[in-house]
């Protein structure tokens, strides 16, 4: 069964990211979870903060993985340097396929011998995003459906 690389912004994770790497865990032997250290795009939390957070959402899921990593650079370094033979993405209603598609065949430009495989949401997330958890902790809601109670602390610290 071949290794793989599932990276993301996980600006924090959600129940969306977890049930894909919940399922990619049963595909691949070994899968790693990729934070992206992008300082063009800006996060509500830090890459370290990300790493932990996603760290201790897996724990409290009892999702295991073989380990959580931040990475700046290429994707398809990051991937051959953790000898990496797929990058798994998840996929949502309609808005992710355009710029899913774009990457996998750039990074496929890059790197042919990776390839990119593609999950598709479980219907209850298929609207859930990192940046409504966000939008709606900041205004006051309840996101406890939409990420773990962790996650949720680390947004009341950040909103408070
Ligand atoms: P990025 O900035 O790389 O898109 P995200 O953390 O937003 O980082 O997403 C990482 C990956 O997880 C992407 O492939 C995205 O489509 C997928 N993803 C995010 N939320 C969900 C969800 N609710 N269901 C399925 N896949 C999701």
């Amino acid at each position: 069964m071949p290794k793989a690389l599932y990276p993301g912004s996980f600006d924090p994770i959600t129940y969306g990211h977890l049930d894909i790497i919940e399922r990619a865990g049963k595909i691949f032997e070994d899968l790693i979870i990729g934070i992206v250290e992008n300082p063009r795009k800006e996060t509500l939390f830090t890459p370290t903060e990300r790493k932990e957070i996603t760290e201790r959402a897996l724990e409290a899921e009892e999702i295991s993985v073989s380990k959580v990593i931040t990475f700046s650079g290429l994707l398809v370094n990051c991937a051959e340097k953790y000898e990496r033979e797929s990058i798994v993405r998840g996929l949502r209603a309609n808005s992710d396929f355009e710029y899913e598609f774009q990457m996998a065949l750039t990074n496929r430009d890059l790197a042919p011998e990776i390839e990119s495989v593609f999950l598709m949401t479980s219907g209850e997330y298929s609207f859930l995003s990192s940046s409504i958890v966000k939008e709606v902790k900041e205004l006051g809601g309840d996101v406890g459906t939409f990420v773990p109670e962790i996650v949720e602390e680390k947004l009341a610290e950040k909103f408070n």
